[in-house]
């Protein structure tokens, strides 16, 4: 794998505000704490260590934002993989609500970061609506609001057929769940803005210094890179589903499976036909088990994203797959040109939770937050931060304790094709 310092033709790619530069290493350093990872987590980590005064070096293979944080839909979205009666009844109730405060906070977490750092991100609480393609699915978020109301949390709520429609622009869905809290952010400005109010505090980052070895004595942690090496006390991965890439020595890239999402979006649209689809600029994903989400995008766009290729390597097919997708949601939209395309890596896990723990006294990670990552990673990159400097931190299910390595890694690709087979005959069937 190639350093590759570009990023995707993305619309946050186009629309973002201008980029910082950051070095290649080209020396050896000391610090307290290294972080691997220029995203969401590794960036929010860093922010919460030099909050705290503990000095940190960040290190990225590729440019800030380079993986899924600059180029992901931006959805900041209050609800995890999994619905919450089926937690409550997995977990149990204690551990359910103390989930659902964490989501709560790691929301609050982001808002506070943008505000403190003063990142022009567009962040804002559209609200998400959950639109239910079948009978289950209107089943499940009814028991999701019956949860939630018994928790004392009465702000979300369903919509019938008639206001799903009105809000959503499209006749396909039974009814939704409306959360308005849930925030919208333009990914790679959320991403830049946090990397320059780190270096403007002082904090060294990183850019084209891939990490390709790390090693622990009685002294400490290393990290070597081609142009040095870095010792520090605490060492913290936040590579997500780029693990692999430059496989630094740990287990870590097996513990995930790397899933391709991918992103289009249509060339800018007279305000009235977008008004027509999104009429109060809701954030909005179905309940198929492969699963289409889009959103209002800069300049007056539709951004409609799904499934990428299973193999990672991706085709026009794919984005053609996509447009045919928006076009069935949306017939308004045959035949509108498409100006964007792009895709990107998700880190699936086995229990659907992204996952924070250690891997020995000085090393600690977080990763693994399949599509729900613009709003955990604030929070778990807080709660990494909080390892590296010896507080308690309690992720719940999260805690690290069921993530380990995914037997028969290797033959994900095939297994990928078997589930996204079967994923679509549910799917087809609305089941
Ligand atoms: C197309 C797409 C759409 C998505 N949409 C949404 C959405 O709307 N809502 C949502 O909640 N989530 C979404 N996600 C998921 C979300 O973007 C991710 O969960 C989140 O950005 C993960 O952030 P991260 O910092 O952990 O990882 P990343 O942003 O992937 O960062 C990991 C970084 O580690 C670096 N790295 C890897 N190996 C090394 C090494 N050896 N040395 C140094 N650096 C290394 C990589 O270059 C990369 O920049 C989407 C993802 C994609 C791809």
């Amino acid at each position: 794998m190639n350093i590759s310092t570009s990023h995707p033709p993305s619309i946050w790619l186009s629309s973002a505000n201008s980029a910082r530069t950051y070095p290649r290493l080209k020396a050896n350093l000391n610090t307290e704490v290294i972080i691997i990872g220029g995203g969401f987590t590794g960036l929010s980590t860093a922010w919460h260590l030099a909050k705290a005064g503990v000095a940190c070096v960040l290190l990225e293979a590729q440019d800030i934002g380079w993986g899924a944080s600059g180029r992901n839909g931006g959805m900041a979205v209050l609800r995890y993989k999994k619905p919450w009666a089926m937690l409550a009844r997995q977990y149990g109730e204690d551990t359910t609500r103390h989930l659902h405060s964490l989501l709560l906070g790691a929301l609050d977490t982001i808002e506070v970061m943008v505000a403190e750092a003063g990142i022009a991100c567009d962040f804002s609480r559209h609200g998400h609506i959950t639109a239910a393609n079948g009978k289950s699915a209107v089943a499940m978020l009814e028991a999701d609001i019956a949860w939630l109301r018994s928790a004392g949390d009465h702000a979300p709520r369903m919509l019938s057929r008639a206001e799903t429609a009105d809000l959503t622009g499209t006749h396909c869905y039974l009814e939704g769940y409306l959360d308005p809290r849930s925030a919208g952010i333009h990914p790679l400005n959320y991403a830049r803005g946090l990397a320059a109010a780190l270096a403007d505090r002082g904090v060294p980052l990183h850019c084209a210094t891939p990490v390709t070895a790390i090693g622990e004595d009685g002294q400490g942690v290393s990290v070597t890179t081609s142009g040095g090496t870095v010792r520090a006390k605490q060492l913290l991965i936040a590579t997500n589903a780029y693990t692999e890439l430059f496989g630094f020595g740990t287990d870590l890239d097996r513990r995930v499976v790397p899933v391709s999402t991918s992103v289009i979006t249509t060339a800018p649209l007279p305000q009235e036909q977008l008004r027509s689809l999104l009429p109060q600029g809701h954030l909005v994903s179905d309940t198929r088990h492969l699963l289409n989400y889009y959103r209002v995008a800069p300049g007056g766009r539709l951004l409609f994203g799904g499934r990428g290729s299973l193999t990672g390597h991706e085709s026009l097919e794919v984005y053609a797959g996509l447009e045919r997708k928006m076009v069935e949601t949306f017939p308004s939209l045959a035949g509108v040109a498409i100006d964007h395309r792009w895709s990107g890596k998700v880190a699936v896990t086995l229990d659907d939770f992204p996952h924070l723990g250690r891997l020995g006294d000085r090393v600690a990670y977080a990763m693994g937050y399949g599509g729900r990552g613009v709003i955990l990673t604030g929070l778990l990159g807080k709660m990494l931060a909080g390892l590296a400097t010896g507080n308690e931190v309690d992720a719940g299910p999260m805690g690290g304790k069921t993530f380990t390595p995914i037997p028969f890694h290797g033959l994900r690709i095939p297994a990928m094709k078997a589930v996204a087979g079967y994923y679509r005959l549910l799917d087809a069937l609305r089941v």
